[in-house]
């Protein structure tokens, strides 16, 4: 089981010896495939923009909204945490506060999803923010951390928006936007209702992603799948619930971008287990990777799921997952990123040992 404690020589290994993970295993450079910009942002942070616009938000404050029993609670914050996304440089500055979390993390390429369907709702130019982020971002390329971004529209919002986001990414017209995606409240629309705007998308050339499976039933990955092409599934864990289902992402080779912490916080593993809370050991990423899925272990919101990647992988530990699975965990998110093969070789390559244990 691992090489727990393996670093005990190590002049590093007081803080070694507070993960359960190997030495080696901390080591390695990492990619990250699911994560929210909005989610990321720190209550530091958070609070700057609320002082900024003048809206009353302590630290306090910001932690309390960053709690939550259910789905549609954190919908609710997230919204909220928008809400103070005003202008191009709040959207450097919460790119900035990222790239930190991410560098500290050893994370050398990460995939950031955006809420252009917001930025929408509240009548802001993607392109202004876009040019903002990206000025940002460059900033991080240096430090050995390359950002691509995935442009989101919101399910409950409805197919039009959603094209709007296409659109956008069309007028945004960059290489460094590589995928469109949909989340929200998978609940809310069909799948179907989107075909038009996935088919936009792919005409764009950009790769298609979904949430699907997070507390939907696994019709909706199938969906995602089937309709409208979805190269990577956002959570996907209902998955479990349907073994034909489980076979086809194992034949297919389609990763679920799984987020444990995220499951947990907003009970959406308890509902997929049919329970009234469900614990970190039994999330079913043992299961699904050990039946052939490929998986991205992911973040998500990670400020709003208090969480970060290091703690995704201890619960996968947690979870029963063996050193050398989640060694193979970590390669799939370089494997499945929407990069050529080149620089997926070149960014395993380019990490730093000693980032990974700050
Ligand atoms: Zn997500």
């Amino acid at each position: 089981m691992g090489q727990r404690g393996s670093a005990a020589t190590s002049p590093l290994s007081h803080k070694i010896q507070s993960s359960p993970l190997s030495a080696d295993f901390l080591a390695l450079p990492q990619a990250e495939l699911h994560l929210h910009l909005e989610g990321s942002l720190q209550p530091k942070t958070v609070c700057e923009l609320a002082t900024k616009y003048g809206v009353s938000a302590s630290t306090q404050d910001v932690l309390q909204r960053y709690a939550y029993r259910e789905f549609l609670e954190f919908i609710e914050t997230f919204k909220w945490v928008s809400s103070l996304l005003r202008a191009p440089a709040d959207f450097a500055l919460a790119i900035s506060d990222l790239g930190e979390q991410l560098l500290a993390q050893n994370v050398v390429y990460a995939e950031i999803t955006l809420s252009v369907g917001v930025m929408l709702l509240r009548h802001q130019s993607p392109e202004k923010n876009f040019e903002a982020i990206i000025a940002a971002a460059e900033s991080f390329h240096s430090r050995g951390l390359q950002l691509n971004f995935v442009f989101d529209a919101a399910r409950q919002f409805g197919a039009d928006a959603a094209m709007k986001v296409v659109e956008a990414a069309e007028r945004c017209a960059s290489k460094s936007i590589v995928a469109f995606g949909i989340g929200g409240d998978e609940l809310s629309i069909p799948a179907e209702e989107f075909r038009q705007v996935y088919e936009k998308a792919g005409v764009i050339g950009l790769h298609k992603l979904m949430h699907a499976g997070e507390v939907g039933g696994p019709e909706e990955i199938r969906q995602a799948i089937e309709l409208l092409g979805a190269e990577r599934i956002g959570h996907g864990i209902a998955a479990i619930r349907d073994p034909s289902l489980i076979d086809l992402l194992a034949e297919r080779r389609i990763p679920l971008e799984i987020c444990p912490q995220s499951n947990i916080r907003i009970g959406a593993l308890a509902k997929q287990l049919g329970l009234s809370e469900a614990q970190i050991e039994q999330h079913p990423l043992p299961q699904l990777f050990r039946h052939g899925i490929p998986v991205v272990l992911s973040t998500d919101d990670p400020a709003m799921f208090h969480t970060n990647l290091r703690s995704e992988y201890e619960n996968a530990f947690r979870m029963g997952l063996e050193d050398a699975e989640l060694k193979r965990i970590a390669k799939m998110s370089f494997e499945y990123a929407f990069i050529d093969e080149n620089a997926k070789v070149a960014l395993q390559r380019s990490g730093k040992a000693t980032s990974a244990l700050s």
